[in-house]
């Protein structure tokens, strides 16, 4: 695999089936959404939304309001104004642990794994919220296969596991939960360039296997290269959205975003 640098060409293969995206039906939306540390106004009412099947970036600098936007999803914060529905559900009449029974799972910035747990174990965690328990040992496996290094791996203890490994696990587990949407927050954060390139690889494969994905990157390059559509947000609110091919040529997100 070669090294990721911002002037390289694509080298993760695009998911270019943005038809795919666009004619699925919206699942995620979110309208005129604010929400406050404080006096600090992190997201000041942004509108977007997320279709079956797709992979949506949300692209911005540090403080623009990404994580908050992921954590407003999950009712991780409490959403001060505005509407946010899945699968026309008012997220905001649910408290966070049955959020993830809706089928929304969310691999959090720093992935958060219990390093005293083996990887089998953390993955078996997950399963717990669960609404029907389903075939766990069939998950397992599916998981295992998308991340042959976790089943190598699967008896060692979850703290010994390298960056990249773990970031592997967290995402993992967000699987286990059976969730239609996938939130990640910055999955590269830490990596080194190869492995920020089969993490996202991964994602794809992810994607291509059904869970619609909404990603916050700062690596805005190669996450404009493998999603569908992107939003981009400043200081709480989105200056620029569209396809995320259509983002990688716009001279604003390039300049501002992309080195060029
Ligand atoms: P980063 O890439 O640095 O994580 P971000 O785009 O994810 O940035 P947020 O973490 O959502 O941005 O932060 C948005 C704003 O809210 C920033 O001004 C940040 O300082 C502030 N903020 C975030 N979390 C808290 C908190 N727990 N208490 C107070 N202010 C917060």
């Amino acid at each position: 695999m070669s090294d990721v640098r911002s002037t390289d060409p694509p080298v993760v293969t695009p998911n270019g089936d943005a038809a795919r995206g666009a004619a699925g039906e919206s699942i995620l939306t979110l309208e005129d959404v604010h929400v406050s540390y404080g006096n600090i106004r992190a997201v000041r009412g942004i509108s977007m939304e997320v279709r079956r099947g797709e992979i949506v970036t949300l692209i911005g600098a540090n403080g623009a309001g990404k994580t908050t936007t992921l954590r407003a999803i999950s009712r991780l914060v409490p959403v001060a104004h505005g509407r946010l529905t899945f699968r026309g559900h008012d997220l905001t009449r649910f408290p966070a642990h049955e959020v993830v029974r809706l089928g929304i799972c969310h691999v959090p910035e720093g992935r958060g794994v219990f390093a005293n747990l083996t990887v089998r174990e953390n993955l078996l965690l997950a399963t717990y919220s669960r609404r029907g328990k389903g075939d766990v040992n069939k998950d397992l496996e599916r998981v295992y296969s998308v991340f042959p290094r976790l089943a190598e791996r699967r008896n060692q203890f979850a703290g010994t596991l390298s960056g990249g490994e773990q970031q592997m696990l967290a995402v993992g587990r967000a699987l286990m939960t059976g969730g239609e949407l996938m939130l990640l927050d910055e999955p590269s954060m830490g990596l080194a360039p190869i492995l920020v390139e089969e993490i996202f690889r991964i994602l794809v494969e992810i994607n291509r296997q059904g869970t619609t994905l909404l990603l916050v990157e700062q690596n805005a390059r190669m996450a404009l290269q493998v999603a569908h559509r992107a939003y981009v947000l400043e200081t709480g609110t989105i200056a620029v959205s569209g396809p995320a091919k259509d983002l990688l040529d716009d001279p604003r997100v390039r300049e501002a975003y992309l080195g060029a």
